[in-house]
């Protein structure tokens, strides 16, 4: 069985790296991996495969800093060329970045069965880029393996049981990631001590909607400042955010240091006392290191967070980002449910497709 992953952002590394470990168990599974430079940053791409030991990539494209149009094209031109030259039985994608869309689209045109890992979420939010990448994907995937009943849930209510499709529910492969890698984690990562943390918030703000946005920046940075009058609120933080937020003369009171590999990040959020975050993934890891997270987002995928209250949605809203943050920092966290699969998503995908196959 032969398998083109394509993978081109962060997240999808991590996801990559639980999956990867899997097919590798197999000898009669060949994995190709297509890594588009999506996110490609010079140390922090590399830093990934590394510290995860995902293999190096087959095919690396480059293609990067384009606007959507521009960038999704031309990864579409260059995975068709690897889809003849490699003939594989599936084309897999991860999530919702123009990588997914651009491996999706590609794949299902050369009839080769698609893959998509993560499917069904939805954020209702059509502005999103990643929404419409990720409804796209979804409408013409083969095989949809989601991670929680509500993004099988999803996928029912537009229709989806009318579809040639395979819906099936495995849990979080970022949940695999988070159980496999914490104890090297632990063992390797320096990251508390090399920026003398003790006691402090973690806090990550990538998203568009917050960076590029000068008015909800502003508010985010005014509820990080106060929550770090009563303590450290640490922010791992890109150049391109960092350049925003000096071209603005915001000024940040928190620790801002550099974005950390995975490893690192772990390690910050098993130690943190809360998590601000605008991001999806760290919200679920959160989770999984039993740790409350104010999401700094409208809404959010991942809908069982908020309905077991380990989650809370504040926008930009200062005022309520501070409340929150103030009280869920004196709340005990006792949620103990299994929401992701507890760490099995990865076998589930690759029995599943080896039964497909037979
Ligand atoms: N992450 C990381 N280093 C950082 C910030 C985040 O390793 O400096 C990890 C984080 O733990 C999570 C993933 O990157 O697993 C989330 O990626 P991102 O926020 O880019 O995307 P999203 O989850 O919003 O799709």
């Amino acid at each position: 069985m032969k398998i083109i992953t394509i993978l081109g952002a962060r997240p999808q590394f991590i996801k990559a790296a639980a999956l990867s470990r899997v097919f590798r168990a197999y000898k009669d599974i060949t994995e190709v991996i297509v890594h588009t430079g999506q996110h490609f940053d010079e140390n922090m791409s590399d830093i990934f495969f590394e510290e995860m030991e995902i293999p190096k990539p087959n095919y690396f494209l480059d293609i990067n800093s384009l606007n959507h149009g521009a960038m999704t094209g031309r990864m579409m031109e260059k995975i068709e060329e690897i889809i003849e030259k490699e003939n594989p039985d599936y084309v897999l994608v991860y999530g919702d970045t123009n990588s997914t869309l651009a491996g999706a689209i590609t794949a299902k045109k050369k009839h080769v069965k698609l893959v998509h890992v993560e499917a069904g979420l939805r954020s209702f939010n059509m502005n999103m880029p990643e929404e419409i990448n990720r409804i796209l994907t979804d409408r013409i995937s083969d095989y949809l393996f989601c991670p929680t009943t509500q993004a099988k849930k999803n996928l029912l209510e537009e229709g989806f049981a009318n579809f040639d499709c395979n819906i099936e529910v495995v849990g979080d492969v970022m949940e695999d990631a988070v159980r496999f890698y914490s104890e090297k984690a632990i063992l390797t990562s320096n990251v508390l001590v090399e920026n003398n943390l003790n006691e402090y918030v973690l806090c990550t703000i990538h998203r568009q909607e917050n960076t590029d946005d000068l008015a909800r920046l502003s508010q985010l940075i005014n509820a990080i400042n106060e929550i770090n009058s009563s303590i450290q609120v640490v922010l791992p933080i890109h150049p391109r955010t960092r350049n925003i937020i000096s071209k603005n003369n915001l000024k940040v009171n928190a620790k801002m240091i550099a974005p950390v590999g995975y490893l690192d990040m772990l390690n910050l959020t098993n130690n943190a006392k809360l998590v601000l975050t605008d991001s999806g993934g760290l919200q679920k890891e959160a989770f999984m290191l039993k740790k409350f997270c104010i999401t700094l987002r409208n809404e959010t995928e991942w809908v069982e967070l908020i309905e077991n209250e380990v989650n809370f949605l504040a926008g930009a809203d200062t005022k309520k980002i501070v409340s929150l943050a103030l009280n869920k920092l004196k709340t005990p966290f006792t949620c103990n449910k299994n929401l992701y699969g507890g760490g099995k998503a990865s076998e589930k995908i690759v029995d599943y497709l080896l039964k497909a196959q037979k």
